[in-house]
């Protein structure tokens, strides 16, 4: 194979130049190279190996995608781009990326939850996939090549420099760099870019209320940040740092601009009975007075969904006195007992991290992004793809299916384009 790269003569340029050997770069690469059979496609790589988050993702079983094949229904899983996603998703979404992992040899399944896995349990499924195919394809990949510099010329095409000095001469240029590392090339090229803060991690709480109730988990709460009035329902999990799980995950994801602007130090109430309103929960704790009225409050709780540990701390924080039985509970207990179960205040102490899955919110602005072709409206030639973008979805598949599809269509609109 001819490797165009020179550091002292100009050299043809190639077709297509790839910053950043992730999904979205490898994606981009082979859907121009089976729409365009030889075309010179090189994908430049910083770290020394590619696809290094793929291989992480999912706690190494890589969740590929979601089971959402309704686009309008996908795009709300995205706190930022759900919107600019919606025309990208009628053109190559999860029903798309399964077909395209299985007619190349991966056999996907589905879990109950909806999240899309290799049969194998492992990321290296996807990895060799993905390679395999670049390779087939003669896609040229060098690792342990990092952009430093990225311009274009009068004459309309693109000259990137490497951190050793080499350059390279392109036609055009997929960004692909993900949500570190490559913002500056954006920029450089006049690009605004939303400052990168995380998303999708737990809370840390130092409350008394959560001591050693570790592993506890509740299947549906009411999470609320009252600052930002931000809402999130789902299953929670106690842990020895403070609070997980789906609903923690989510509202972590929907708040995490304004939890960063707080320093990760906000008030968050939890409706641990998100299916009851407090006058519902009164009633329900007034009919315990006839029916169990003999039994102390702390040994009984008349709420399948709360664990008689969780329920005890609970009581007690409501100022119920450990030896309280049923019959004797005041009104004001029981007002300060509903308002506890229902808009329990806690505060969030900082972020800790969530293992199987982290992303960036934050990247390049949508608004300057032609999202039929994923184009820049800047900077004709050039194209964005992935997680360099301004958008992040939920855990669950949701971002490397915008690796995917933003990647898809990048590659197509290229392959129209030559
Ligand atoms: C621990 C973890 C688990 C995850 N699990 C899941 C999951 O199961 N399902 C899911 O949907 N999402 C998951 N995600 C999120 C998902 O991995 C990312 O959203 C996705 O990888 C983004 O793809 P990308 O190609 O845009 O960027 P990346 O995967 O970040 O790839 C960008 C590449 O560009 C390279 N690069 C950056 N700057 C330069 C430069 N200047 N020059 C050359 N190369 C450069 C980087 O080294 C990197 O390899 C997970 C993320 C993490 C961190």
């Amino acid at each position: 194979m001819v490797s165009y790269n020179q550091s002292v003569n100009p050299a043809p340029a190639i077709e297509l130049l790839v910053i950043g050997g992730g999904p979205a770069g490898f994606f981009a690469a082979l859907t121009l190279a089976e729409a365009r059979p030889r075309s010179s496609i090189v994908i430049l790589e910083k770290a020394s190996t590619v696809l290094g988050k793929v291989r992480i993702s999912g706690g190494g079983r890589c969740n590929v995608t979601h089971a959402c094949f309704d686009p309008a229904i996908l795009t709300r899983f995205y706190p930022r781009g759900g919107r600019e996603l919606r025309g990208v998703f009628a053109r190559f979404q999860p029903a798309d990326t399964i077909r395209w992992f299985e007619s190349h040899g991966v056999l996907l399944k589905t879990e109950e939850d909806g999240r899309v896995f290799p049969v194998s349990n492992s990321s290296e499924t996807i990895i060799s996939c993905l390679t395999g195919e670049a390779a087939r394809q003669g896609i040229e990949v060098h690792t342990h090549t990092r952009v430093k510099s990225l311009e274009r010329t009068p004459e309309g095409t693109f000259v990137a420099t490497c951190h050793d000095g080499t350059l390279w001469h392109t036609r055009r240029v997929i960004l692909a760099t993900g949500g570190e590392g490559g913002f500056h090339l954006a920029a450089g090229l006049g690009h605004t870019i939303q400052p990168p803060v995380p998303s999708l991690f737990t809370f840390k709480i130092h409350d008394p209320r959560f001591e050693g109730l570790q592993g506890i988990s509740i299947p549906a709460v009411r999470l609320w940040l009252p600052t930002a009035n931000i809402h999130s329902e789902g299953a929670l999990l106690i842990t020895h740092w403070g609070l997980s799980g789906p609903a923690v995950l989510r509202l972590s994801a929907w708040g995490a601009r304004v939890l960063h602007q707080h320093n990760y130090q906000l008030a968050l109430t939890i409706h641990w009975l998100p299916g009851l309103s407090e006058d519902g929960v009164m009633a329900h704790l007034k009919n315990q007075r006839s029916h169990h009225g003999r039994k102390r409050v702390t040994a009984w709780c008349p709420f399948e969904a709360i664990a008689q540990r969780l329920w005890q701390k609970l009581v007690l924080s409501a100022e119920i006195p450990e030896t309280t039985t049923w019959s004797t509970l005041t009104r004001q207990q029981i007002v300060r007992l509903a308002q506890e179960l229902t808009a329990g205040r806690y505060e969030i102490a900082g972020k800790a991290p969530f293992k199987d899955e982290f992303v960036t919110c934050g990247g390049v602005t949508l608004d300057e992004v032609d999202f039929r072709t994923l184009e820049s409206r800047l900077v004709p030639g050039l194209f964005l793809a992935g997680e360099v973008l301004d958008i992040d979805g939920l855990t669950g598949g949701f971002n490397l299916q915008n690796a995917w599809s933003t990647g898809w269509v990048a590659g197509r609109a290229i392959a129209g384009k030559t």
